[in-house]
């Protein structure tokens, strides 16, 4: 995993002519984390001790499968001004619309709370764009078997899919293998 291009406005957005698949979720969801995780290495995506600091699109090229891991800016800081918010709406909807190498996208779920609004309609422009959604459920080390398996459930009803999303830790390593597994194969497939 080597990071080949950040992006911080529109402007930058040029074709990118390998496949895509994107990461986006709330701030804080561990995105940063999960992308360490990812790569094996502590330092790829700064862990930000500010929430929602990370305002660049990152394109991380994979080997050997050769595709661009894209790790977007987080949404839904509370904090951000209107400004800020509808900036990066902006550079999300431009690098989402037109972009044939867009295969899927990674949409990164706190697996500690139920179905928030901001997911939900991060999904459905997902689902109307016709860009494949894949869920994950981020944080799996924090909660108990049970619970884990009734988000899993509200997810995939939500979702209308017939398996139920992978859960992962970037802190025990929990479903890296298969994680990588889910996003090559979305990539390539
Ligand atoms: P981002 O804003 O989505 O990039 O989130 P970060 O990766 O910065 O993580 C937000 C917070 O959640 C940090 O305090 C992380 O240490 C913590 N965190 C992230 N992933 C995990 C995980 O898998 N397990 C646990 N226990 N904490 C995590």
């Amino acid at each position: 995993l080597e990071i080949v291009k950040t992006i911080y406005e529109i402007s930058q957005l040029e074709p990118m002519e390998l496949s895509q698949v994107a990461l986006a979720g709330r701030s804080n969801v561990g995105k940063s984390s999960l992308v360490n995780c990812l790569g094996g290495r502590k330092k790829l995506a700064k862990i930000s001790s500010t929430p929602g600091k990370t305002r660049s699109l990152n394109y991380f090229l994979v080997h050997p499968d050769e595709f661009y891991l894209v790790d977007l800016p987080g949404y839904g800081y509370a904090k951000c001004s209107k400004a800020e918010r509808a900036k990066w709406g902006q550079l999300i909807e431009r690098y989402m619309t037109n972009n044939p190498w867009l295969k899927a996208v990674a949409v990164l779920l706190d697996s500690r709370l139920s179905p928030q609004k901001l997911d939900i309609e991060m999904t459905s422009y997902l689902k109307h764009m016709g860009i494949p959604v894949i869920p994950v459920l981020t944080k799996g080390d924090k909660i108990k078997q049970r619970e884990r398996a009734a988000i899993q459930r509200q997810w995939r009803d939500l979702l209308q899919y017939d398996y139920m999303p992978l859960v992962v830790s970037s802190k025990t390593g929990m479903n890296r293998d298969k994680l990588w597994e889910i996003l090559a194969q979305s990539a390539n497939g």
